[in-house]
């Protein structure tokens, strides 16, 4: 019954896979294709695994379980880039797993899984387990509960695409394929396993992974996985909110946050669908500072730096903020509380739409509230250098200066500023007294000469060398160039505190 309900999941799909490397194994008499090869002569280096995974895997086969890395670890392997994290599976129950390691907890309510800590790195191991025809579902088919263990097949089975159904024996150097999945990775091509469209009405979240390896891998998706995208994307609205954050941050910070939110749009994931999606692409003066922020992420990732969530969601919400800003003060608010007012309204609207965490939505403040200061330069950039978020809110600024919204020498200021020893910051007192300029210039062209700043405060700007205080326009009034709807003008009040702490 089983073969049956596999041959059904799979549609013939196995066996239509192309032929096996030589050192695959002949089929096994029942059940699908098992295909093995040596992990070494399909290109896996040991040092490529983490020594906590390997050390995870010994440790539970010396238990006498199996144990296997599993996903992204593996396939990232195998296509020569550097896995982003291991997942270890194993046919041990959690209890079973927590009980052979000094560091291990159990996590997860719904379905149990260990998470084994070496050091700093968690290795996060989970029980095989299987897809069940009758599980718990919304009225839409999404899966509620899939918390049955089962046997390693069963696992590759429910796992989302043929690539990240490898698993890698890292001991024995062998690697396990159930579904063809080495062949898709040598044809660069994104499979869902099983029937798409069942499989992403169980889990609406496999559409915004399929645009995400898809994006990151630079791999075609099988046209039967990608078809029913379309029609089906409206189900990511039911999907949890947090889940959808965690996924869309995943998404965000894949090193290819740019084309996977030009891909989520090619594919209708958006509009109202995601919200953190309609955000990024309604801004209200166009997308400049979004691309120039993603674009941004996606270097630093690529550079294998951190991406903090909370300067990646100032960014993304940074138009909002500072179109309010404006017309609070257009209105004839003062710059501070304007901003403060700002930022409380778009973080109402916005913070439990989008699941934005407390802790980042305190670290967007920080960034935000520093703007003012950084803008103006001046003696107070002396006590600006010393808060705790300093460098995030001069990257912060950097990304506006390279997006035109302020002038490059603002950047080239601060640039020297932050790198300058105590005479040169005294200098460049003298040369940039403080300015009456208290906000966003809009819509300046982007000077040609400002090259790309990284996030991190890594500044390679070439720039133009003039420190001038050229194009900062005294009258920011006359920028504002929209008028806001009267509910959105005035939301929240002005908060109790200051951000130039
Ligand atoms: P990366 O960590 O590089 O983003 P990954 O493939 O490891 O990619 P994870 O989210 O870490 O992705 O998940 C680990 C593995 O768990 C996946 O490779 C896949 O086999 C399985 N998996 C994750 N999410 C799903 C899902 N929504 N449906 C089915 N299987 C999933
Ligand atoms: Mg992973």
């Amino acid at each position: 019954m089983i073969v049956k309900f596999i041959r059904r999941l799979l549609g013939g799909g196995a066996s239509e896979s192309a032929p096996p490397a030589p050192a695959a194994r002949p089929p096994a008499a029942s059940g699908p294709t098992l295909l093995t090869y040596r992990g070494s002569e399909l290109g896996i280096k040991r040092e490529q695994i983490s020594p906590a995974a390997m050390k995870t895997c010994e440790v539970l086969q010396r238990g006498g379980y199996k144990a296997f890395v599993v996903g992204g670890g593996v396939r990232d392997s195998l296509l020569g880039l550097q896995p982003k994290d291991f997942d270890v599976a194993t046919d041990a129950t959690p209890e079973e797993v927590q009980a052979l390691f000094r560091r291990a907890r159990i996590i997860g309510r719904r379905f149990k899984i260990v998470h084994v800590m070496f050091g700093r790195e968690t290795i996060e191991t989970s029980t095989f387990r299987a897809l069940q025809t009758d599980a718990e579902t919304d009225e839409h088919g999404r899966v509620l509960r899939d918390n049955v263990f089962g046997s390693q097949h069963e696992d590759a089975l429910r796992r989302d695409f043929t690539i990240n159904a490898l698993y890698y024996d890292p001991i024995g150097d062998q690697v396990l394929d159930y579904l063809g999945g080495v062949a898709d990775l040598k044809a660069r091509r994104l499979r869902m396993i099983g029937d798409p469209a069942t499989r992403y009405r169980e889990d609406p979240v496999r559409m915004l992974r399929t645009v995400r390896f898809a994006a990151k891998l630079d791999f075609e998706v099988d046209p039967a996985t990608l078809a029913p995208v379309r029609e089906l994307a409206s189900l990511i609205e039911n999907v949890p909110s947090a889940r959808l954050f965690d996924e869309m941050l995943k998404l965000l910070e894949s090193g290819h946050a740019l084309a996977c939110v030009r891909r989520l749009r090619a594919e209708g994931l958006h509009h109202g669908v995601l919200p953190l999606l309609d955000v990024i692409l309604e801004q209200p003066h166009g997308e400049r500072f979004i691309e120039v922020a993603l674009a941004n992420t996606d270097d630093r990732v690529r550079a294998g730096k951190s991406v903090s969530p909370g300067f990646l969601f100032a960014t993304l919400l940074w138009q909002l903020v500072s179109d309010r800003w404006q017309a609070l003060m257009a209105g004839g608010e003062h710059s501070i509380p304007a901003l403060m007012q700002a930022m409380d309204s778009v973080l109402d609207e916005q913070a439990s739409k989008l699941a934005i965490q407390r802790r980042h939505i305190a670290d967007m403040r920080e960034i935000w509230g520093l703007q003012p200061r950084l803008e103006k330069g001046g003696r107070g950039a002396i006590r600006a250098l010393e808060h705790l978020r300093f460098r995030a809110g001069f990257d912060f600024l950097l990304l506006r200066v390279e997006a035109g919204e302020l002038p490059a020498s603002l950047g080239q200021w601060w640039t020297q500023f932050v790198e300058g020893d105590a005479a040169t910051r005294e200098q460049l007192l003298d040369a940039r007294p403080g300015e009456a300029r208290t906000g966003p210039a809009r819509r300046r062209r982007r000077r040609s000469s400002a090259r790309r700043t990284s996030a991190n405060g890594d500044p390679d700007h070439g720039g133009d060398g003039a420190i001038a205080d050229d194009g900062v326009p005294a009258d920011r009034a006359a920028s504002i160039d929209r008028d806001w709807p009267s509910d959105l003008q005035g939301g929240g009040s002005p908060r109790d505190r200051d951000p130039q702490r």
